[in-house]
C-alpha cells in the first residue's frame, strides 16, 4: 500500500460510540470534557447521541443506532475522510449482536489511521493532547495510487 500525507484539521470531526454498559462511562467523560468537546463536530450512533444530547447538552449529529447500522455509517464516514477521531467505548465483557459491524468499524479506523480510544484512559490522553485542538500531519492510504496500480 502506498500512503500519502494529509493534514488533520484543528477542528475535528469526532465519532462517539458506547455500548449500553459503557454509556454511563462515556456520558461522565463527555460531561467532564464538555467545553473541549463542544468546539468540535460531534457524531454519534443513535442511542449514544441521544444520551449525550439530553444529559450532557452536547450538539451531536445522531446517526442510526449501532445495532441497526450506525457503526457501519461511521465506518463509511471514516472511508470518506469525514471523521478525524473516534471515541468508542465497546463492551469487553458482553457479546454484541452486531459484533461483525464493530469489527468492521475498528478495521476501517485502523486502515484510515484514525486515533481511536477504546477506554476512558486513552480518551483522557487523546483529549489532553496538544494535537487535539491543532492541525497535525498523518499518513493515509493513497487511493489514487492504489487504483492506478490496480488498473494498469
Ligand atoms: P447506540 O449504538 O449508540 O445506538 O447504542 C452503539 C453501538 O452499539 O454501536
Amino acid at each position: 500500500m502506498l500512503y500519502k500525507k494529509v493534514t488533520a484539521p484543528a477542528t475535528k470531526s469526532i465519532a462517539l460510540v458506547a455500548h449500553d454498559n459503557m454509556k454511563p462511562v462515556l456520558l461522565g467523560w463527555a460531561q467532564k470534557y464538555k467545553d473541549k468537546l463542544s468546539k468540535h463536530n460531534l457524531y454519534a450512533t443513535g442511542t449514544t447521541g441521544t444520551v449525550l444530547a439530553k444529559q450532557a447538552n452536547l450538539d451531536v449529529a445522531a446517526l442510526i443506532s449501532g445495532p441497526l447500522g450506525g457503526d457501519q455509517q461511521i465506518g463509511a464516514l471514516i472511508t470518506e475522510q469525514k471523521i478525524d477521531m473516534m471515541i468508542f467505548f465497546w463492551d469487553p465483557l458482553e457479546a454484541q449482536p452486531h459484533d461483525p459491524d464493530v469489527k468492521a468499524l475498528l478495521r476501517l479506523a485502523a486502515v484510515w489511521n484514525i486515533p481511536v480510544a477504546a477506554n476512558e484512559s486513552t480518551a483522557d490522553l487523546l483529549i489532553n493532547s496538544t494535537l487535539f485542538d491543532t492541525e497535525y500531519e498523518k499518513s493515509i492510504p493513497d487511493y489514487d495510487a492504489y487504483m492506478a496500480a490496480r488498473t494498469k
